[in-house]
């Protein structure tokens, strides 16, 4: 899949999206050291976006804080909340318009229903479904009858799905994880674009914003690869031509498992704190790949 050139903007544009919803972590850094190192590789411009829509979870300082220990580790960026940029605003909560925008048109696309189902669900789309937390398909007896006259996302405090082509395969060419292929309907159903609490999904503001921003390729940690054959039927629908994709592999313990969140000494801050040099800290991630 080739990069996307569409938005007057001409060169590599990758994007580095924390969402501040605690501190910056080993896991993390890697993958945005990976997207700082895929910019510099082709010449191209990061972006910094900060993906605050859950507001119960996010806090600036935690934003602040991931910004300096980025800063810190070597990554810099050319467009962000702290320095501008001519796609700005660069903090999704300033983005409501856009991704009103987009619901609108997916509905009048007729790709996306009111659904009342799974308050569950609702608390997953507030974050990135990374797969540890993926759930089952939808089921397809919950969905309505096709078409309805709602003008507003959420007049009923409804969340809001797209239908999705069942057993439709899928597929990209992913620059790190290869050829991927996803089944709608199996490996996914029916996902939520729109929350009853009145905020987009992170699967419908992840791609409003990629695609307004100009963003040509998509770095993030292979846990995402569902989520982006999901967002490739959000492009489709909308005819937008996706931007490229590299997933990178996640950093794992020796038993396999991802490394914890919960375990505050894989703390960027903490390990600067204990002396560590950002040299240092790249050698820790290396250790556990
Ligand atoms: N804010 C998301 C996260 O931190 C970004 C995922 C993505 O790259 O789209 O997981």
């Amino acid at each position: 899949m080739s990069a996307r050139n569409d938005s007057g903007l001409t060169s590599y544009r990758g994007r580095l999206a924390p969402t501040p919803s605690g501190y910056l972590h080993l896991g993390h850094a890697r993958t945005f050291w990976t997207a700082w190192e895929r910019a510099q590789e082709n010449n191209g411009i990061l972006i910094m976006r900060n993906e605050d829509l859950d507001r119960p979870r996010c806090k600036d300082s935690f934003f602040d804080a991931m910004m300096e220990d980025l800063r810190w580790l070597g990554c810099h960026w050319q467009e962000g909340p702290d320095v501008g940029g001519p796609v700005g605003p660069y903090n999704q909560s300033e983005r409501m318009k856009f991704y009103l925008n987009i619901w609108k048109q997916l509905r009048n696309r007729g790709a996306i229903y009111p659904s009342p189902h799974s308050r569950k669900d609702v608390e997953r789309a507030l974050r990135a479904p990374h797969e540890e937390e993926a759930d089952s398909p939808f089921p397809l007896h919950l969905r309505p009858p096709e078409g309805t006259g709602m003008d507003e996302p959420n007049p009923g405090m409804l969340n809001w799905r797209f239908r999705v082509p069942e057993e439709e395969t899928i597929s990209f060419q992913d620059g790190k994880a290869g050829f991927v292929e996803k089944v709608a309907g199996k490996d996914f159903g029916d996902f939520i674009v729109w929350r009853k609490d009145g905020f987009p999904s992170y699967e419908m503001a992840v791609v409003a914003d990629d695609y307004e921003m100009g963003i040509t390729e998509v770095v993030r940690g292979e846990d995402l690869l569902t989520s982006s054959a999901r967002q490739l039927l959000i492009y489709r629908e909308l005819d937008w031509a996706p931007p490229a994709f590299f997933h990178c592999p996640l950093v794992r313990e020796a038993s396999g498992k991802r490394l914890s969140k919960r375990n505050n000494s894989l703390n960027i801050s903490t390990l600067r704190e204990n002396g560590c040099n950002p040299e240092q800290v790249r050698a820790q991630w290396d250790k556990f790949l």
